[in-house]
């Protein structure tokens, strides 16, 4: 339920809808709304980079002048919208954080991408961002000024320029722009330029732009009016509910903690109580002031504030009130106007929150995530689960001690998952040192790719460093026949036993053998698989007074590991299926030789000694290397060596 409130409105009236930017680093998001405001913020901002939420209110009228140059166009488009409200977004905190009840307050968006560089890796964030809210959008193919010859024509609509354009730089122009419509086929869009588009259920309109000489801007408001009025007249129909989100908590000197809020829908006005989200809890506090910033200004240049004891949406509000230091971004704001209605709406932000932050599948062995808005939590938990990478925990607000237990709890189950995802988060410096003693990791980032691409390095790298400690105990399958031409270190045969038993070799005990099934590899623990006792030779007979001398034993017999293995007169280290080499085979130090003639000969077939501790490092951490026949080959093996 939301609360109501006394405006006025008349039946099918529509209001300003709510559009953000959104797209990679450096392709003119800003730049663009300066063009359209004539202002440049942009050029004050540290390296060009936005690093600040603004709204900016574009009245109708700005908008019909900025557009007069499409006639043809105007004629047909009735302007019914009061104006566009357009969130300036750096990286997508606004974007996420412009939510009510899990779907978007934003109607729009503009995907701005350079026409030179194409899709980049925040482009199709912002992709996966506006699919997960559908949110309908239009792609800003901007700084078609770059393309080699471009003849500029400020601010002139696209179709115009284009026609002044010689026939070279048309082709490089479509040359490019062929690129760009290739790369979102790839990514499964159809896109295509707006005048071209018949068919806009099925393609995305692309708009060519440059924000430095505003070409193509003319065509970009106006596509975003006429899309508005056209499809998403009941999004954008005023009326009696009031509905505003918190988009960002700022300390402003000499108002303190304020709530930049975007009214969507409804009036606020000074003295109202309101009821937002808090990190301990909900927050009521009243409206001490409302501050809006003038027409075709930023939110955040501080000294062009305005005061207005009322406020009607659509509108980017700063609320100055008691109280608001712990707020939540991303969080819906209410008004209560009896005071009866303050548990009931109190409860009502409780659950958002805790809806969001349940919204995820717990799984027992995971990372935990923390992040500084509701908005963006949702979107690095969308996109976690997108990456398949596991979640045992969430929380709001920066990283402190009790954080890093939660997360230390994973070292137990596994280690790599002791970690905390932190978006936009600050960590408490008590936190950082605690990780650091438990061995718990913390990661932060301002982009949410940026964050994942941390986590996966450090799983790659925590996995190959396993992987690396475990070679020294994996135990790869294998299976070996002698090469009877090939025993290599011979020794005389012991002189009582006379030259009846052949061939001897031991210590080492060099022998060619040929792979039968499996992967030979350095440091194989060997045994030999013969289990029947076969006949003591005659001169061995009890009746000689000697011990009988078993050549091969009942069980399974060790016969040591292999040192090396050479292929070609090359050491290798390792050896496949049907591959002949020469085998090193030794023992530890203190473990008596086996001998090649006593112990075992060239009727034997040798495996590699499995144990049940192998198999598990071969499952966990070389499973990649081994064929479907390897695992056939394991399989005989476990139940040969009996391991349950
Ligand atoms: P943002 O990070 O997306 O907000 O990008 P900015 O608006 O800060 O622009 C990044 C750089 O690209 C700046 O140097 C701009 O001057 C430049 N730029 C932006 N739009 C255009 C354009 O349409 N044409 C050209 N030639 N340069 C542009």
């Amino acid at each position: 339920m939301q609360a109501l409130c006394a405006a006025n409105t008349t039946a099918g009236q529509l209001r300003s809808p709510i559009c953000c930017i959104l797209g990679h680093v450096d392709t003119g998001k800003t730049k663009l709304l300066d063009k359209i405001r004539h202002t440049d913020v942009q050029g004050g901002e540290a390296g060009g980079i936005t690093q600040q939420i603004g709204a900016t209110f574009f009245p109708i009228a700005s908008i019909q002048e900025q557009t007069r140059k499409l006639r043809r166009a105007e004629e047909k488009v009735k302007y019914e919208i009061p104006g566009l409200l357009i969130i300036d977004t750096p990286g997508h905190e606004s974007f996420t954080n412009l939510r009510s009840r899990g779907s978007s307050l934003c109607n729009m968006a503009i995907l701005v991408v350079d026409l030179m560089h194409g899709i980049e890796a925040q482009t199709e964030e912002s992709m996966r961002l506006l699919a997960m809210r559908h949110t309908p959008f239009v792609i800003a193919l901007n700084k078609i000024d770059r393309i080699y010859g471009w003849k500029p024509s400020p601010w002139a609509p696209f179709s115009e320029t284009y026609a002044k354009q010689t026939d070279e730089v048309k082709t490089l122009f479509r040359a490019k722009y062929q690129e760009v419509v290739t790369s979102f086929a790839e990514k499964g869009y159809n896109v295509c330029i707006h005048t071209e588009n018949k068919d806009t259920n099925t393609f995305i309109s692309m708009v060519p732009t440059s924000a430095i000489t505003g070409e193509g801007i003319p065509d970009l408001l106006m596509y975003l009016i006429a899309m508005t009025q056209r499809t998403l007249r009941d999004d954008i129909s005023l009326i009696n509910e009031l509905t505003a989100t918190v988009l960002e908590v700022k300390v402003i000197q000499g108002l303190g903690t304020t709530v930049d809020v975007v009214l969507s829908n409804g009036i606020l006005r000074e003295g109202d109580t309101i009821v937002v989200c808090g990190l301990n809890g909900p927050i009521t506090t009243q409206i001490r002031a409302l501050l809006t910033p003038q027409p075709c200004r930023e939110l955040r240049v501080k000294s062009q504030y305005t005061q207005h004891r009322e406020i009607l949406a659509a509108m980017g509000v700063k609320i100055s009130a008691q109280g608001l230091e712990n707020a939540v971004a991303g969080s819906p704001l209410h008004v209560a106007y009896e005071p009866e209605e303050v548990e009931f709406l109190q409860e009502l932000v409780s659950q958002d929150l805790e809806s969001a932050m349940s919204n995820f599948e717990r799984a027992e062995a995971g990372v935990c995530v923390q992040s500084s808005t509701i908005g963006s939590l949702e979107a690095l938990l969308a996109y976690l689960k997108s990456a398949k990478v596991p979640v045992s925990g969430v929380s709001i607000g920066p990283i402190y001690k009790k954080d890093v237990v939660r997360a230390s709890v994973m070292l137990e189950r596994q280690q790599e998952y002791a970690t905390i995802l932190g978006f936009d988060v600050q960590v408490d410096p008590e936190a950082q040192r605690l990780a650091d003693e438990m061995g718990v990791r913390i990661f932060t980032a301002a982009i949410i790719y940026h964050l994942t691409d941390m986590f996966s390095k450090y799983i790659n790298d925590v996995r190959e460093a396993k992987k690396a400690r475990d070679r020294a105990e994996v135990v790869f399958p294998c299976q070996l026949s002698i090469v009877p031409s090939c025993i290599y270190n011979r020794i005389h045969s012991p002189a009582h036993l006379g030259s009846a038993f052949g061939v001897f070799c031991s210590d080492p005990i060099i022998i060619g053998v040929k792979v039968v099934a499996g992967i030979l590899r350095a440091g194989t623990p060997l045994v030999v698989m013969t289990k029947e006792i076969v006949s003591c030779c005659p001169d061995d007979s009890p009746s000689t007074g000697r011990p009988p001398l078993p050549r091969v034993f009942a069980q399974d017999c060790d016969i040591g590991y292999v040192g090396s293995i050479e292929f070609n007169h090359r050491t290798v280290e390792r050896a496949s299926k049907d591959q002949e080499v020469a085998v090193k085979i030794v023992n530890r130090q203190g473990v008596p030789p086996k001998m090649f003639g006593r112990h075992f000969d060239e009727h034997d077939i040798l495996c590699s000694k499995m144990t049940r501790k192998a198999i598990d490092v071969l499952k966990t951490d070389f499973r990649d290397e081994l064929q479907m026949d390897d695992w056939k080959l394991v399989s005989t093996l476990k139940s040969h060596f009996n391991i349950s």
